[in-house]
């Protein structure tokens, strides 16, 4: 039988990305000036503006690219087990991005994901594809990966994190980022508490930070956890404000990620707190809000999500979440060495 208050808490951390991710939509690639001009205070669901440079035209509580792109790697991973294809994972998100496009959608694959598979189908093989990328879109999408795999041993998950990020992003910072977000997320997951997650998502990065290619710009767990000092015993979205210009909030991993745990302290892993603070910092508002947002979902459980905001949040997107969770949790309990 399922462990109830594990799955509740699964099923938060997806839950966490979708709303994360919904909150941010209308205020990415912004600035905080453009965000006061075009919107005030986010405090809740928003339409994109007309002048949203990427999701103009979306409706309140629309998701983008950092749930999709979960759903499809969840998707990958139920069907293999747990494993991931390479040529296959690279079909997906071509095949994705065609699809987003024809939608008429303007959110589409990444800077490093849309670089490795031009390599990929340039011949590059998959094992090189992935040597530049340095960007937020590993971690932005490594839930499934960590729902799917329990949180010790800490090296097979950061061995599962690899995997996932080995086509698009196989450097250190990249790495080390989603590590560390795969970590916090796991650990939640068990039930861990606060101050242990951060702890196992700093050991964590500093696992995964050794894998891939050099650290090109820096330590990205150097980076977590000066990112988190500044945040110790504040709350709020002003202090949100006040870090975003420390710490940064663009799509490099090592800003993003970072920022991101700031968030998940400042809101005390509150999901709903955690996305709307990152709404409001602007640049990579739906990717930070989707990780923070994620991480709190893990520790606090879907419950701690406003019931009519998820219900929201499924209805403008025909999102349903539990049979991923399900397939996920099924591949944990055979990883963790029971029955499915
Ligand atoms: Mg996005």
């Amino acid at each position: 039988m399922q462990d109830l208050a594990l799955r509740q808490r699964a099923l938060g951390a997806l839950a966490g990305v979708a709303v994360g991710d919904a909150m941010g939509m209308p205020t990415q690639t912004l600035s905080t000036d453009d965000i006061a001009r075009l919107y005030g205070p986010i405090q809740g669901f928003r339409d994109a503006s007309p002048d949203q440079p990427v999701s103009a035209g979306l409706k309140a509580g629309t998701i983008t690219d950092d749930t999709e792109q979960s759903l499809l790697l969840a998707r990958h991973l139920i069907a293999r087990g747990g494993r991931m294809d390479q040529q296959a994972w690279a079909d997906e998100l071509l095949a994705w991005e065609s699809e987003t496009h024809a939608r008429g959608v303007n959110d589409l694959l990444g800077p490093s994901t849309k670089r490795a598979i031009a390599a990929l189908k340039a011949g590059v093989p998959a094992s090189e594809a992935g040597r530049s990328g340095t960007t937020n879109g590993a971690a932005m999408r490594i839930v499934p990966v960590a729902i799917a795999t329990p949180a010790a041993p800490l090296s097979s998950l950061v061995d599962a994190v690899e995997d996932s990020c080995r086509l698009t992003h196989a450097t250190s910072e990249a790495i080390g980022a989603a590590s560390a977000v795969a970590a916090a997320v796991s650990a939640g997951i068990e039930g861990a508490g606060r101050a242990d997650v951060l702890k196992i998502a700093l050991a964590a990065a500093a696992e995964g930070e050794r894998r891939g290619e050099p650290p090109v710009n820096g330590s990205i767990s150097a980076r977590i956890a000066e990112a988190l000092a500044p945040a110790e015993g504040r709350r709020g979205r002003d202090a949100a404000l006040e870090i975003a210009q420390q710490v940064g909030n663009s799509v490099s991993a090592l800003q993003s990620v970072p920022m991101a745990f700031a968030i998940l302290k400042l809101a005390d892993a509150d999901p709903w707190a955690a996305a709307l603070f990152s709404a409001n910092i602007g640049d990579d508002t739906d990717t930070i809000g989707a990780i923070a947002c994620g991480m709190a979902g893990a520790i606090s459980g879907i419950s701690a999500i406003p019931p009519a905001m998820w219900k929201l949040v499924q209805e403008v997107n025909s999102l349903d979440i539990e049979p991923v969770v399900s397939g996920l949790l099924a591949i944990r309990a055979i990883r963790s060495g029971g029955a499915a």
